[in-house]
């Protein structure tokens, strides 16, 4: 017993192994995010103040002008407005459907138009359903059983995966091409189910695509709540002769006049490699956009800001990009990679954070080996901090374009399992993002981004020889 008291009083007063620099700079951005972050009111501006922020929207404009004054006011180096042109659609008077077992008997169901689509007729449309489970079943239904009819995608995510991103990558083609694809059937519409595990009343957007269809050709096509799904599955079970309404009049316009928006810190050793942190600035109309992408843009503006404020120095110039219309045309990003492939800028690691703003667990990257084993070196710093996921795979879509074989591309990996529950829906919004799940992830980020500024990517080493 003695023994033992005497034992646990030395391991108390005397460490045996000191504090390295790195576990005190992680531990340094962990409390300055945790007790002075700055995210969550610049999520709550964003998100309450201003709202959905779809591309070529005032509100999208408002964000530029928003999130430009914030950084100005951090002290960065420089921040700018880079241009660029983006497709202005939106969505118009509120959609609305029913399900019509007989004439005049009918049940109304939550739609909402996928972004991208065509208006249906002045009156709206009203035909016969075909219920199929994916993209692939026109093809043994055929024009005979497809022409004239509103075409119902109804797969539904896989539950059994557990990344939800891998469920909601088996089902989002059909919402993606399905418009086009039962077009070529001779389709008057189509109807998707949402892609959405939880079985609620929430339609959610997103893009679609008519690939070449000429635009005389193109059919309108909408998202219906799962339980809308549900019940309109049912109900064609039972009789397969009812018949579909639904009316939008969204429309698309010229492109119009945009900009991401760029803030910066200049490297004190090697200025010409670049470190870029960023989320998309644009969201889709039906919710405000707080995970998708609001988090995001706010924990990137915190990695600088809270980088500052430890009183850290980069090496290397760190770039927060905020990036514009992910959601319907990722101009933003390829006009990023364009600018920096003609200044022939060298980029040697970017991160995105595009992934929700629920507690953060770890990041995937897109390198190459040797730069993943130096990431997985640092593993035991992020322990404290219950980060463990490192993983090869994707990063983000607006960093996507940069990509070149040296580049360490990344993604901020937070808990998948509540995200799809508001992905481009109404429910996106402010409440449902937990202020203290959003402060790790930046400090997550600022963390990996100290790690890379202080030890270099293997590339830039082997530039410098
Ligand atoms: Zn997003």
């Amino acid at each position: 017993m003695r023994t033992i008291v005497l034992m646990a009083i030395f391991l108390v007063s005397t460490p045996f192994f000191s504090q390295s620099d790195d576990e005190k700079q992680l531990r340094a951005i962990y409390d300055k995010a945790l007790t002075n972050g700055k995210a969550y009111d610049w999520l709550n501006h964003l998100s309450n103040q201003i709202g959905g922020r779809l591309s070529g929207s005032i509100q999208a404009q408002q964000a530029i002008d928003y999130t430009k004054k914030q950084l100005d006011s951090i002290g960065l180096d420089r921040v700018w407005l880079q241009p660029v042109m983006v497709p202005k659609w939106v969505r118009g008077t509120p959609e609305f459907a029913y399900i019509e077992t007989k004439p005049g008997l009918t049940t109304n169901v939550p739609i909402c138009a996928l972004g991208g689509s065509v208006a249906t007729p002045d009156g709206g449309l009203k035909a016969n359903i075909v219920e199929v489970q994916g993209i692939e079943d026109l093809e043994k239904l055929g024009k005979d059983k497809i022409a004239g009819k509103i075409v119902f995608y109804n797969r539904p995510m896989d539950p059994t995966k557990i990344s939800t991103f891998s469920s909601y990558s088996g089902c989002v083609d059909q919402r993606y091409s399905g418009a086009a694809e039962a077009g070529k059937y001779g389709a008057a519409g189509v109807i998707v189910r949402s892609v959405n595990l939880r079985l609620d009343d929430y339609p959610h957007t997103g893009s679609m695509s008519y690939g070449d269809t000429p635009v005389s050709k193109r059919i309108p096509a909408a998202a219906i709540s799962t339980k809308g799904a549900e019940l309109l599955s049912t109900t064609l079970t039972l009789n397969p002769d009812i018949k579909f309404y639904f009316k939008q009049n969204c429309k698309q316009f010229d492109d119009v006049q945009s900009y991401n928006v760029i803030g910066e810190i200049k490297g004190s050793t090697y200025p010409n490699e670049i470190m870029i942190v960023g989320g998309h600035l644009d969201s889709w109309d039906l919710g405000d956009g707080s995970h998708d992408d609001g988090a995001g843009v706010v924990q990137s503006m915190d990695v600088l800001r809270l980088i500052k404020a430890n009183g850290y120095k980069p090496k290397r110039t760190l770039r927060v990009v905020l990036f514009m219309n992910e959601e319907n045309g990722l101009r933003g990003g390829n006009k990023y990679a364009e600018v920096a492939k003609s200044k022939k800028e060298n980029h040697v690691f970017a991160l995105e954070s595009d992934a929700g703003g629920f507690t953060p667990r770890g990041f995937s990257f897109d390198c190459t080996n040797e730069n993943f084993d130096q990431v997985l070196g640092w593993e035991k710093l992020f322990e404290p901090y219950l980060i463990h996921m490192f993983v090869k795979g994707g990063s983000g879509a607006d960093i996507g374009p940069l990509k070149t074989d040296d580049l360490v591309l990344a993604g901020l990996r937070p808990d998948s399992q509540r995200y799809f529950d508001h992905h481009h829906a109404e429910n996106d919004t402010f409440e449902h993002v937990n202020k203290r799940e959003l402060e790790l992830g930046a400090a997550t980020m600022a963390s990996l981004v100290y790690l890379f500024d202080k030890y270099g990517t293997i590339t830039s080493k082997k530039i410098k020889g």
